[in-house]
């Protein structure tokens, strides 16, 4: 029975894991939340102790298979993946949800970072919605010009701006709801990662006239690359027939 490790901490690793019969399956997640849902399969938590303590965790599981199914802004551990499984030599699989595709009515600023999307925000406004997740709001934390409302899963740690108000929530969010987060809190600009997937508050951004500061995600460091969790599981299924 061939062993696959998924890297996960998202609603795709979480799906690969449910889908896939047959392997046995590992998930790792970094252990950054508190009451995270929880896959099918093995589980494991926490960081390995970089590329060489990763390459060390496929030998003594006999990994035959990585996924790499991390959230697309997750860089440090994609870029350890492809050095582990090259050391392993074992296949690596890259599941990466497409990025977001701007539509008629919907005014995006992309940016190369946090710290760009913190620069061009006094331009557009003053009352600011944050969906960067907790780690990134630091960068924001020099705005004393702008008003925050953040949404995170776990409340954020400083440095954070000073005028701040924490929404700890986790998706999925409807349209109705992210209307009524613009609306209530009178929000003149959304700051969102280019994370893909569903995105009712790009949809609520664009229903009322809204900016959006976009912040692009790091190119794949490696591997193959797919877009779904049904393109994985057929190229799973292609390297097991063809193994
Ligand atoms: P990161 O910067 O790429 O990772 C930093 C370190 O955390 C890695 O070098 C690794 O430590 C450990 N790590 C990360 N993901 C791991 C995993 N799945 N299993 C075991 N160790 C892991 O990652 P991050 O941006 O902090 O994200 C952490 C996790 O949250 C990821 O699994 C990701 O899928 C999930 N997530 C991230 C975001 C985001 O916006 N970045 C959003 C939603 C979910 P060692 O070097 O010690 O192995």
């Amino acid at each position: 029975m061939p062993t696959v490790l998924i890297l996960g901490g998202t609603t795709e690793a979480r799906e690969l894991a449910g889908a896939l019969d047959g392997p046995r399956v590992i998930t790792s997640l970094a252990g950054r939340t508190n009451n995270p849902l929880l896959p099918r399969g093995e589980l494991r938590i926490g960081g390995f102790g970089g590329v060489a303590g990763l390459t060390s965790y496929l030998a003594a599981e006999r990994v035959d298979v990585l996924v790499d199914a991390t959230h697309p802004f997750a860089a440090g551990i994609s870029a350890n993946a492809v050095p582990a499984a090259e050391r392993a030599g074992i296949p690596l699989l890259v599941l990466r949800r497409p990025g977001w595709t701007e539509r008629p009515g919907d005014a995006w600023h992309r940016v190369a970072s946090l710290e760009a999307a913190a620069a061009l925000l006094p331009s557009l406004g003053r009352r600011i919605f944050l969906t960067t997740g907790r780690q990134g709001i630091g960068a924001f934390s020099g705005l004393d010009e702008c008003w925050f409302l953040a949404r995170s899963v776990e409340p954020p740690v400083p440095p954070m701006p000073a005028r701040l108000e924490v929404v700890l929530d986790r998706g999925p969010f409807t349209l109705d709801g992210e209307l009524g987060l613009f609306r209530s809190h009178r929000i003149d600009v959304l700051v969102s990662k280019d994370s893909g997937g569903p995105a009712a508050k790009l949809d609520a951004a664009r229903a009322l006239g809204r900016p959006v500061v976009l912040v692009d995600r790091p190119p794949p460091a490696g591997g193959t690359v797919v877009g779904s969790v049904t393109s994985a599981l057929d190229w799973l299924t292609r390297l097991g027939d063809a193994g």
